[in-house]
């Protein structure tokens, strides 16, 4: 099913029910509930609002019989958030206030912006709406605390259920929120989170890990499927992946642009750089990041080179050979002006090539940006356990 770009995701519903116990003495207690009983999909945080009405912690809620962490603050009110109808939550990064969604509200580990990469603390980057919601919590509880009387029991229920249900028609009160859905969604390829993101490229807002290889690897298989049903001819498949490639390295080198600090001379350079031209980019990046895309690849050097040499023949001069490509290419079988006949091989072997070639920026580009380990533990178990299943 394709889904439209930027749609409202409405709230999943449910029911947070204040107990407010006054005793014969005046003295008042109150209990959180929470209940759902619609068939959509949820799934709920907690988290601790200050008395003022706004978030100042996760709560980690752990398991069964784990408690709680301690709040910040004293007198800090918890705060349980239902997700979307999807089962996942809308975050807007604090500072560069772009939207995304993903699978929870995380207390055990920090929240990583898919967009600038800034990495805090999850209830940092709650959404205008989520707050409004906060704070109509915190009044709703005080409320009911300041005005309950002596020797009785009372229940003050923010229902949800009634708002999701009307999502359309009247107008909606403010502590109703909703996420949106982005452009693409993605299972993050380190930490198996799921993402929902503007635009194609991210990091995995669990774990940090940049999306960009996994983008490509996805891309070339799906034309290697077409290659081999006949639905793409091997000098478009030519043409395809290495514009894939091209996207997707130029977007490591977009983020080494923008996180690593460097002389405005490094930046022209490197905002120029032809991912077209092996000799071009194995110099600049050996030489400002120690990055060596053909690590391991000498043997296909000459293969790749041959072919990106081609992908601009099929690009720009309608398939026949040029000049510059019989001086270019090493191509010795071809002369200029011949028509290139381009074979399924040849582009089933760049492909391999390319995923090796994007494979290692992948690698060396996290180990200057580490990911976050907890998220990846947690995976590498679940694989374990997977794996042991299975044996
Ligand atoms: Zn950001
Ligand atoms: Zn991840």
């Amino acid at each position: 099913m394709t889904r439209e770009d930027f749609t409202e995701v409405g709230h999943t519903g449910g029911k947070v029910t204040f107990t407010i116990i006054c005793d014969s003495e005046g003295q008042v207690k109150h209990q959180i509930g929470y209940s759902h009983s619609s068939p959509r999909p949820a799934s709920l945080v907690g988290v601790y609002a200050h008395p003022d009405g706004f978030a100042c912690g996760n709560i980690d809620m752990g398991g069964i019989g784990t408690p709680w962490n301690a709040p910040p603050f004293p007198n800090c009110i918890a705060v349980m958030m239902a997700s979307d109808s999807h089962g996942r939550f809308g975050h807007e990064c604090p500072r560069c206030s772009k939207h995304f969604r993903s699978d929870n509200i995380p207390a055990k580990f920090l929240l990583t912006c898919p967009y600038c990469g800034v990495r805090a603390e999850s209830y940092h980057f709650l959404t205008p709406p989520q707050k409004v919601y906060i704070s109509h919590y915190v009044e709703s509880l005080y409320t009911a605390i300041y005005e309950a009387e002596v020797d009785t029991t009372r229940e003050v229920v923010i229902d949800m259920d009634v708002l999701a249900d009307s999502v359309t028609g009247d107008p909606r009160p403010d502590f109703y929120y909703t996420s949106t859905a982005q452009q693409t969604e993605f299972k993050c390829s380190a930490c198996n989170s799921y993402n929902d993101i503007r635009g194609k490229y991210g990091y995995c807002s669990s774990c940090g890990w940049r999306n960009s290889a996994e983008q490509q690897r996805v891309a070339l298989e799906q034309i290697r499927s077409k290659l081999k049903s006949g639905d793409v001819s091997a000098s478009v498949a030519v043409k395809q992946v290495v514009s894939e490639f091209d996207a997707a390295a130029r977007d490591y080198v977009n983020q080494l642009i923008s996180h690593v600090p460097m002389k405005e001379s490094r930046v022209k350079q490197l905002e120029k750089i032809l991912f077209h031209n092996i000799d071009n980019f194995e110099e600049l990046l050996s030489k400002f990041f120690d990055i060596s895309l053909l690590k391991g690849m000498a043997a296909d050097r000459s293969f790749v080179n041959k072919m990106f040499c081609r992908r601009h023949v099929y690009e720009h001069d309608g398939g026949v050979a040029t000049t510059r490509y019989v001086e270019k290419s090493g191509d010795t079988d071809i002369v200029e002006g011949d028509l290139i006949r381009e074979t399924v091989n040849n582009a089933h072997k760049l492909i391999g090539c390319l995923n090796r070639m994007i494979a290692t920026f992948e690698t060396d580009f996290q180990e200057m940006f580490p990911p976050e380990e907890f998220c990846i533990e947690v995976e590498k178990e679940r694989r374990e356990r997977i794996g042991q299943r299975n044996a």
